[in-house]
Order: C-alpha cells, then structure tokens, then sequence
C-alpha cells in the first residue's frame, strides 16, 4: 500500500467550482482559494435560513490507544460511501494544526483510500484561518499590555491576567516566560506565556459562533483577567471586540474543499478536544446540513471526552441533534486495552480482544444514554483475523448494536457501503435525543454528573480552591453555562494507565478555568498540556522538498 501522501498526490481533484455546484452554490457563492479550495461567503449561509436540514451523523471512538482507530479516515470513508449508495452527504472535520505536524508525524486529512484533498495544503497553512486566529488572539494580548502601560484606568491586576499569547508551533520554552523585560519603555514586567493556536478561546468561539454579530458578542465576553478589586475585565472592556472580529471575518467561513473521490468535505475549526470541545464549527455543521442530505462529523479523542463534548456543548449550544452515531473500533486497540503490548498487536489474542471490548462496551452504554442509535464501525486492519473480528461482533450483538465490518482505508467508499446502509437505516429509526444534564443544574453537578455517568467514577474530588470558583462564578450568573472536563485521553479514568473499562476511582477537579466568550467553564482533571514539545527526533528532520518540488516527509 502507498504511504497517505503518494495516494494523496495522484488524486483527481476536480476544480472547486465543480464541488460547489453540486452543494448547489453559484460562483458567486464561494471565493475560491487556488484551484481545489474555496470558503463559502457568509452572504449565502444568511441566506440557508429556513432550509430542510439534513441528517446529523456522528463519529466517535472507542478510548485511543497508540495502535490507532482511525476516526478521521471512518468519517471519510463513511461520507464516500453514503455518496456511493446515493446518497447526497457531506463531511465536516477539524482542520490541522500546523505545529504538531513537524513533531510526531500523523495527518489530520483521513488515511489510505479514504482521504481529503489537497492533504499537504489541509496540513500546513491552508486557508489562513489558523493565522486569522493567532492574530485575533495575540491583538488582545498586546491590547491588554498597552493598557497597562498607557496608565491602565481599568485597574488590571497584573498577577491576576488569565489572558496568555498562543502561536502554532510547538514550543516548549514558551510555556512560562516574563515579558516587559528591558526598562520603562517596554511596559510593566509580569510572568505569562504561550499556548498552541487550538488552545485559544479563540478558536472556541470561532467554531461555536452562528455568525459574525454573534462572534463579536461572544468575543466581547472573554474575561482577559481581574482587577484589583477582583471585578472581571472582558475584552469589551479593553475595546478589542470589534478589530478582532474584523480579522476573523474571512476565517468564520467554512472551508470547501473534496475528499479523493471528490465528495464535498468542509474542513473548519480545531479546538483542542481536552481544554476545548474539540469538534468542527457550528457554522459548518449547520451550511452542510443545509445543503446535503447527510453530514458526517467527527469528534476528538475518544467517546468519553469527544462525543460527550460534541453532544453537551456543541449540540447544546447549536441547536443540533445526531440522527446517528458511528463508535469507530480497531482489533488492534481493543487488544492493547485488553492488555496486549504494541509490539506483539500482530498477534491474534481473541481473550485480550474479549477482555478489551469492556472499553467498547462501556461507550455504547454511554451514548446509548442520549438516545441516538449507535453502530460500532470496526475499522478494519490487515493484521485482524476471522476469530478476533467474529468475536468482536458477537460481543456487538450481544450488547443489542451491530458491528459492521469496514475496508474504506484499503477500498475507499466500496469498503465503507455496509457501514453506509446501516447508517442510513438507523437514521431512519425516531431518535429521542437528550442531553446529559439541563442547564439548570449547578457547575459543580455538572462536573459530577459527567464523572459519575460517562466514566464510572466513584467520586469527584474538588479542592477547596476548586469549590470556591465554581460558587463565585455561579453567583456571577454563569452557572447556566455547559461544562468541558480536560482529562487524558487514553483512559475512562485520570490515570492514562489506566484501559479498559476502570473501577472504583476518584476524579480529582484540580483547576477549572471560565471562557465566557465560548461558553464553557473548563473543569481541569489532571495535567493537561496547552503547549506540546517536540519530540528527539521530530518529523521536521524529515520534512523537505524533492527534486521536483513536492513535499516529502510529512506523512
Ligand atoms: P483519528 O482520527 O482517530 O485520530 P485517523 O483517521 O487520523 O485517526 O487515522 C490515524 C492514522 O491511522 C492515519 O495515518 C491512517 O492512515 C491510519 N489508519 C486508519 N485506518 C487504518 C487502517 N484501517 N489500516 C491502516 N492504517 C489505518
Ligand atoms: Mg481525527
């Protein structure tokens, strides 16, 4: 098999205004950005009011092991092959971010067969809106800094400013830095840092906004820091508001661009999936579901933290409702949580497989709770065997979901037509969607009902400090806000070591954090990473142009 980026090159794109129009757009309706991408202008998503909105599909994933799922490379090959069997469907995805491309290598565009093109520009700058972003967070940084220099008549404490500086590379040295160094003319020195771009509220409220009036409110909202007095200061106090939205105007508009086997794919927004709600924006979801008859997401990380964000927040905040879950699943990760080591996932262990699937279990259990009907896509690998794949379906079956086999990464949308047929008999089914909590319960119950239902804690640990935030900000009148937990990923727990399906642990609340502007108080479980390193040998040591000009190494 070709590596994902020698696939990617011999792909035959078709022009973008040809994908456009057949999303219905006129050339007027988009601004082509090249010849294989194009935003599509907010004057026509204004106009998309009132349209029959099409089916909601989303896919999620069993807790991620280092073996891989494949959630990006399933929503593909599930949109292919829904447009196979005839269906007018359309993916939304996150866009990359661009500094963790130089350390670990892994793209954010799908793999094998089932692919969005163009990969290499989806991976790197793309259509600005990551630039966009940087910019718009880092205006307010330096707003914040020159209204202390210029006197600051908002009586900022300058301990107490939660704002930092993001950029989007990974840069260890900038996690804690002191600014203001060198006299007088460069301001008052005080200890801050840097974040990735994904980690800005930021990008948050660019992926949750219905439209450039409500980004701007939602902009004004961030709480920058405290005064003296401890009174909250927004960045409608410091004025960025408006200059802020004006350099995210272009970047709210979703991103068209076609998967390999040219099926529309709108690539918009990445917010971290811990700290953030990690799916793709509301403005996008929302023109796809205009436009098409199927709309196929994905949600970051596995079912714990991503489908639960997706569906609390995201959901929540925009008004949507899956139809019909996809919970991706490999042999290979359900073995490594049944206990088997990397190395020897080659292996066929159908008791580590049968010991594994308490993880998968546990996610239909959960999602079962929002009442959208759900189908394991079991992710197939060239390394599975008849025993392991028939003992994953017989455990699918005796949990009341079927399993279905899926071959998109080796076949493209061929390999993904059962998945596609039972998709769309599932959505046909009445789903009866409801969300976890209602706004009414306190921040502190929502905490604890995410722990308890969605990953089987025993108990929640809040410190003091924890405790006492959370009243002051539900006295503040925040207290209708969803909650976004930040815990690792690899496990229901928050001990990463910790797979399969864990018992009888308590989660300790170590921080938690307000974004006003987005519209989430973070609930901060364990250590969470918003400035990643690179690794000892990172990928950009590999990454170059060839003789003739194309890149190399990045996948
Ligand atoms: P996720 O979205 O869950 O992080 P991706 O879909 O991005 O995962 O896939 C991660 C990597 O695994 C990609 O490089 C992809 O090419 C590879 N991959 C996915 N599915 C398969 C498969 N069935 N066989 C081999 N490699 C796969
Ligand atoms: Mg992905």
């Amino acid at each position: 098999m070709k590596s994902d980026i020698e696939i990617a090159r011999e792909a035959q794109k078709r022009p973008i205004s040809d994908i456009a129009a057949r999303l219905g757009l006129g050339p007027l309706d988009f601004l082509p950005y090249g010849h294989d991408k194009a935003k599509i202008t907010h004057e026509f998503i204004a106009g998309l009011a009132g349209r029959p909105q099409g089916r909601l599909v989303l896919v999620t994933a069993i807790n991620p092991t280092p073996a891989g799922e494949g959630k990006t490379t399933t929503t593909v090959g599930l949109g292919d092959g829904l447009n196979r069997i005839g269906k007018r469907a359309t993916i939304c995805i996150r866009e990359a971010s661009l500094g963790p491309n130089f350390g670990m290598k892994g793209g954010a565009a799908g793999g094998g067969m089932a692919q969005i093109v163009p990969m290499e520009d989806m991976n790197l700058h793309f259509t600005g809106d990551f630039h966009a972003i940087t910019s718009a967070h880092n205006l307010l940084s330096a707003m914040i800094d020159n209204h202390i220099y210029w006197g600051n008549a908002l009586r900022i404490d300058p301990r107490r400013i939660a704002w930092r500086r993001v950029m989007d590379m990974n840069d260890r040295v900038l996690r804690q830095t002191v600014v203001a160094l060198g006299g007088p003319p460069n301001g008052y020195p005080r200890e801050t840092g840097f974040d990735i771009t994904v980690a800005s509220e930021v990008m948050a409220i660019l992926c949750l906004a219905s439209d450039l009036a409500d980004l701007q409110e939602r902009l004004g909202r961030i709480v920058i820091g405290y005064t003296i007095d401890r009174q909250p200061i927004t960045a409608r106090d410091i004025g960025a508001d408006g200059a802020m939205t004006v350099l995210l105007r272009d970047a709210l508009q979703p991103n068209l661009v076609q998967t390999l086997e040219n099926n529309p794919a709108l690539v918009h927004g990445g917010p971290f999936a811990n700290i953030a709600h990690g799916c793709n924006s509301i403005m996008a979801t929302r023109t796809a579901l205009a436009l098409s008859d199927y709309v196929v997401t994905e949600a970051g990380f596995g079912a714990d933290l991503g489908a639960e964000k997706f569906l609390d927040i995201k959901c929540r905040l925009g008004g949507l409702a899956p139809a019909a879950v996809v919970l991706v699943a490999t042999v290979r990760a359900l073995k490594m949580n049944g206990g088997v080591a990397r190395a020897d996932l080659g292996q066929e262990n159908v008791a580590a497989l049968r010991a594994g699937c308490a993880n998968l279990g546990r996610h239909i259990e959960n999602l079962q709770i929002y009442g959208a009907p759900v189908v394991v896509a079991i992710n197939h690998f060239t390394s599975d065997t008849a025993a392991e794949i028939a003992a994953l379906q017989d455990y699918c079956a005796d949990h009341g979901v079927q399993a279905v086999l899926c071959r998109h990464w080796a076949e493209g949308s061929a390999g993904a037509v059962d998945l596609a047929r039972q998709v769309v008999t599932l959505c046909e089914q009445a789903a009866d969607f409801t969300l976890l909590y209602p706004d009414e319960l306190s921040l502190s119950d929502k905490i604890e009902t995410v722990c308890k239902r969605i990953y089987r804690a025993e108990a929640v640990e809040f410190l003091p400090h924890v405790r006492d935030q959370l009243q002051v900000w539900q006295a503040a009148g925040h207290g209708h806000l969803p909650v976004c937990l930040a815990k690792t990923q690899y496990s229901f727990s928050a001990d990463p070591t910790a797979l399969g399906a864990p018992t009888g642990f308590s989660v300790p609340v170590r921080e938690v954090r307000l974004a006003a502007g987005a519209g989430f108080v973070v609930a901060i479980c364990g250590d969470i990473m918003t400035m990643p390193g690179l690794p000892r040998e990172p990928a950009a040591l590999r990454i170059g142009l060839d003789d003739q000009g194309r890149i190399e190494g990045l996948f």
